[in-house]
């Protein structure tokens, strides 16, 4: 009878573990898996040598789990063991559990996050330095190959600019020789995603600014910011021209301590001719992009703006 009672204890406390647990792996949303997925992964089989898809695979990249997809090994422990599967000598740190094997000798390595059943770990065999061999089924992971920078996205860059209300902004600096894209948004105020009627009220801390992006071999960052100082008056405080408001302030938001410097040598520059210059020079925080209507407004209305006049000062 005591027997009895202590069998059913347990296994009402193996219920309430396992209710647990898979309430856990829920929360973590888990990617379905195949049949022979689930034979390697959930219950532990190891597929044929030589028949997986990245024993042969040395392209640069990052290996994740195939069922949680967290990051497991990086392209560049990947070794050639010719033990049919693929080897690697490290780790992403802390991505990778040893337990002990159920057949009592060897170690089994399981991901980290979810559990997945990934291979074994063998040591001191020589192969490489680290002397260590994550031996890994391909089938419990996914290879995602490190995105390749393009030329035209080399040459990139991202500059942010505030003159008072976006639309006149955006109608000079679309326009300048090698401007690839503009677009105009919201920065530097307290929340997230604002509506254009939100930052008319002033209460947002937001300034209508617009994003450059503009490829270096054609233009300069000196020449976008010769502009932005010869469209508007950046010596009024508190707004432009008739748009009064902290959302019409002239502000240059710097992406890197470049930008910063080349803005403060422009600000010098107009201090030494006799401008009290009122810009406010910040680094970028999060561009949150306006409402589409607000976008090439000027060239979508064929009209000019009435805030932003061309002088030339430079
Ligand atoms: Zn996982």
């Amino acid at each position: 009878m005591r027997a009895n009672l202590s069998i059913l204890i347990t296994a009402v406390l193996l219920v309430f573990t396992q209710s647990a647990c898979s309430q856990q792996t829920r929360k973590m949303k888990l990617n379905p898996l195949t049949p022979a997925e689930q034979a390697v992964i959930l219950h532990k089989a190891t597929e044929r040598p030589f028949s997986g898809e990245y024993e042969n695979n040395y392209a640069k990249g990052t290996y994740v789990c195939k069922r949680c997809d967290a990051p497991l090994y990086r392209s560049e422990s990947k070794f050639d063991a010719h033990c049919g599967w693929p080897s690697f000598d490290d780790e992403i740190k802390g991505a990778v559990k040893r337990i002990p094997d159920a057949d009592g000798k060897r170690t089994e390595i399981v991901c980290a996050n979810c559990g997945a059943h990934l291979g074994h770990v063998f040591l001191n065999e020589g192969f490489t330095p680290k002397n260590i061999r994550f031996c890994v089924n391909s089938i419990s992971m996914k290879f995602i190959p490190d995105k390749v920078m393009t030329e035209q996205e080399k040459n990139q860059e991202t500059a942010y600019f505030a003159s008072g209300c976006f639309w006149g902004t955006q109608y000079y600096l679309m326009k300048a020789p090698g401007v690839i894209s503009t677009t105009v948004g919201y920065m530097g105020g307290h929340t997230k995603n604002p509506t254009y009627k939100e930052v008319c009220t002033g209460e947002t801390g937001h300034v209508e600014t617009t994003e450059v992006v503009f490829d270096k071999t054609k233009t300069s960052y000196d020449a976008l910011v010769k502009l932005y100082y010869e469209t508007h008056d950046f010596t009024q405080v508190g707004g432009q021209g008739p748009d009064i408001g902290d959302q019409y302030r002239s502000v240059v938001f710097y992406t890197s301590e470049n930008q910063k410097h080349i803005v403060e040598k422009y600000i010098g520059i107009l201090t030494e001719k006799g401008y009290k210059v009122a810009t406010i020079l910040r680094l970028a925080p999060e561009f949150w992009k306006a409402e589409d209507y607000h976008q090439e407004y000027y060239e979508k209305k064929h009209g000019t703006p009435y805030c932003h006049i061309y002088r030339k000062i430079f």
